[in-house]
């Protein structure tokens, strides 16, 4: 009989400091017999990206780590708009006044300030920045080393692979799993608001503006500041070579030229933003894994590196920092057995991914039979395929996701165990 060695005290590397990473930084930094380096390829700490949403789900877990009370800045989106971005037709409107016993609103703030909130609550001496991992190796009952661009060479009892959707991590130990193109290109940038609000007060509020294929997401994020991201599809097969990089600059024109047929006021606010200030991100995305863990439990992923889903529901930062919570808790749970405390892990998160990718080929499949309905794409008018694009009220509830609790689903777990 194989008897496995339970370590009580437990070296973890994290790879990536993303909202991933530093979550399961803070979240494992308040277990006990834990050591945590989280190990980051940047120089500085500094979020690409412009905007991002924190809808209850973010808040539960944000208040789960303490870190909640941190982030104070963001702009509350109680309206959300979807308007044809030709003929400025409201399509739809969401209004969701914060309800009397939610704690915290929805808002849409800059990345950054999410980012240095949870940095903030990351004891001191636990990140190394510069330290770009670039393979680990299976030293079997040794653990895992980790191999840095530096030259470097480390060893972990677990490797946390946060290092995003290009995660080196799970390219190293799931050598299968490949991700795709999958057509859309995202330009995001930040720049100041009142500018933005002058051309069309609608811009005031959280909004898109839509194409059958393209659209322009307009959000103040606080601070005075907005931001604005483009979206723009072609088809993978002919556009994806160039496809590689994530938060490039690139020029003005290159943005504008994909969004013409627009509202002259929207053109005129993309024009605004300053030569090169436009990022581009291509969205990739990948299957399924049958399981987040590798290598006898000493290889675990979170966030973005486990379910590479390219933003679909625009809160993967909150699933990111879930994952994390989960982890720490599941070790807490079992005193460090990696053997025990992992299973559970993928028990919990596995299941819940794996309903985002059902809900995702289910929604394409409502669209498509609503396109046929209307003669197919070809013969649908430009306005028939912007209502069709913007799934309006009536849709399936996704309160599972935006309405998360994951402490009520960590409990939900311990209790199940209990009983056994
Ligand atoms: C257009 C768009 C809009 C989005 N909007 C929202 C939103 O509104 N709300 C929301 O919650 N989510 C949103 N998301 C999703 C969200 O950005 C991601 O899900 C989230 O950032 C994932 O966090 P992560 O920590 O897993 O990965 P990341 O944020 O990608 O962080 C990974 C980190 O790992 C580091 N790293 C990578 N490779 C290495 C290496 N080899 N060695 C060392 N370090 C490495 C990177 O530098 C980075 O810091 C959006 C995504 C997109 C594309």
């Amino acid at each position: 009989m194989v008897v496995r060695e339970i370590k009580r005290h437990l070296n973890v590397a994290i790879i990536g400091g993303g909202p991933g990473g530093l979550s399961t930084a803070i979240a494992l930094s308040k277990i006990p017999n834990v050591d945590v380096q989280l190990y980051e390829q940047a120089k500085v700490l500094r979020e690409v990206g412009a905007g991002i949403s924190i809808g209850q789900n973010s808040w539960n877990v944000l208040e789960l780590l303490g870190v909640a009370d941190t982030l104070t800045s963001g702009h509350v989106t109680s309206i959300i708009l979807n308007l044809n971005g030709k003929t400025g037709e409201e399509v739809h409107r969401v209004e969701r006044p914060p309800p009397k016993d939610q704690k915290r609103a929805n808002i849409r703030t800059q990345r950054t300030k999410l980012q240095s909130a949870l940095v903030a609550h990351v004891p001191p001496g636990v990140i190394q920045l510069s330290k770009k991992l670039v393979k680990v190796v299976d030293q079997n009952l040794a653990g895992v080393e980790l191999h840095f661009e530096d030259g470097t060479v480390g060893l972990a009892d677990l490797v946390v692979g946060a290092d995003g959707i290009r995660s080196v991590v799970r390219d190293t130990a799931w050598p299968e799993y490949e991700i795709k193109f999958t057509g859309t290109t995202i330009w995001r940038a930040l720049l100041a608001w009142d500018e933005v609000v002058a051309l069309d007060e609608r811009f005031a509020t959280t909004g898109w503006w839509h194409s059958p294929t393209t659209h322009v997401w307009f959000s103040p994020v606080g601070e005075g500041l907005g931001e604005i991201a483009a979206r723009a599809w072609h088809d993978p097969k002919i556009h994806s070579a160039s496809k590689v990089s994530w938060g490039v600059p690139v020029t003005k024109e290159h943005v504008e030229s994909h969004f013409t047929e627009y509202l002259p006021q929207v053109q005129e606010a993309l024009a605004l933003v300053k030569e090169g200030d436009w990022r581009e991100f291509a969205a990739f995305s990948g299957p399924e894994l049958s399981k987040l863990t590798a290598w006898g439990n000493k290889v675990v992923l979170v966030g973005d590196s486990s379910h590479a889903l390219s933003g679909a529901f625009g809160s993967g930062a909150g699933f990111a920092m879930e994952d994390g919570y989960i982890l720490a808790r599941a070790l807490e749970y079992f005193r460090n057995d990696v053997h025990r405390a992992l299973p559970l892990f993928d028990a919990i998160r596995l299941p819940y991914y794996s309903r985002m990718y059902l809900h995702l080929a289910g929604e394409q499949k409502k669209r498509e039979a609503k396109l046929e309905q209307h003669g197919g794409a070809e013969a649908a008018s430009f306005d028939d395929k912007v209502r069709i694009k913007v799934i309006k009220g009536g849709g399936p509830d996704m309160s599972w996701i935006y309405g998360n609790n994951i402490g009520a689903v960590w409990d939900a777990a311990v209790a199940a165990i209990r009983l056994g």
